[in-house]
């Protein structure tokens, strides 16, 4: 069932250059992306698209964000080895497990109970065992906090106030921030307790991030 053949390894390993192509220049996270199976978190529909720069869906309305998304963001967040990083949408685990392989300390949260519980199988399957919550990323993880970096996933229709409070100072958020089609993309650095600075980096398209209380199951 786990099945990485040589026939995806070589479909990834274009996927990198296409992505190095595009402007990603991190090796670390090139390195990351080449590592993780990404064809595995798709339904079995879309397997041999899963190394195009697309979004698919993965059930319950949501989507898996283009590769060159995940890139993107995960080379704004300019990890270090030891950073605690917060991701909101953990959806299908993907940007989840390319964080995991740049050997960080990775928590997640997803609002949906079945993308949850998939999600967190498939990432154990795998063999990364990040922090998985089913709840809202409106209020991240006070417990946990505070986090170097944060990063979310879905269209953020206003920077979430406990969010800011959960970021260290110093660390950075990254964003797609609006709540049109398209959204975005910011990286906010914590600079005091009281002061962000705002970096933008054009436009992006994700689903929404929703706010109503009664999650999905
Ligand atoms: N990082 C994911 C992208 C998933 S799409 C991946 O790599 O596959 C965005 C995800 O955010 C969806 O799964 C959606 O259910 C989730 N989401 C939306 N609003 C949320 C909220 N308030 N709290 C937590 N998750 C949320």
């Amino acid at each position: 069932m786990l099945n990485d053949t040589y026939r995806h390894k070589g479909m990834r390993r274009k996927l990198v250059e296409l992505l190095r192509s595009k402007g990603i220049s991190d090796e670390a996270v090139l390195e990351a992306i080449d590592r993780v199976p990404r064809h595995l978190f798709l339904d079995n529909a879309f397997i041999n698209f899963a190394y195009k720069n697309q979004a698919f869906p993965i059930g319950s309305d949501q989507t898996i964000s283009h590769p060159f998304t995940v890139a993107f963001q995960t080379q704004l967040l300019e990890l270090k080895p030891k950073d605690k990083v917060l991701e909101i949408g953990t959806g299908s685990g993907y940007q989840c497990s390319v964080l995991m392989e740049m050997g960080v300390k990775v928590l997640s949260i997803e609002r949906h109970r079945s993308l949850h519980m998939k999600s967190k199988k498939m990432l154990n399957s795998l063999g990364y065992f990040p922090k998985v919550f089913f709840g809202d990323g409106f209020k991240g993880q006070p417990s946990y906090a505070p986090f170097d970096k944060i990063i979310i996933t879905a269209a953020a229709p206003f920077i979430p106030e406990d969010l800011k409070k959960q970021l260290k100072v110093g660390g950075f958020m990254i964003i797609p921030l609006g709540e049109s089609e398209k959204q975005e993309m910011q990286r906010l650095t914590k600079v005091s307790e009281t002061e962000f600075k705002i970096e933008t980096y054009g436009e992006f398209s994700f689903v929404p991030m929703l706010q109503d209380k009664s999650f999905k199951s």
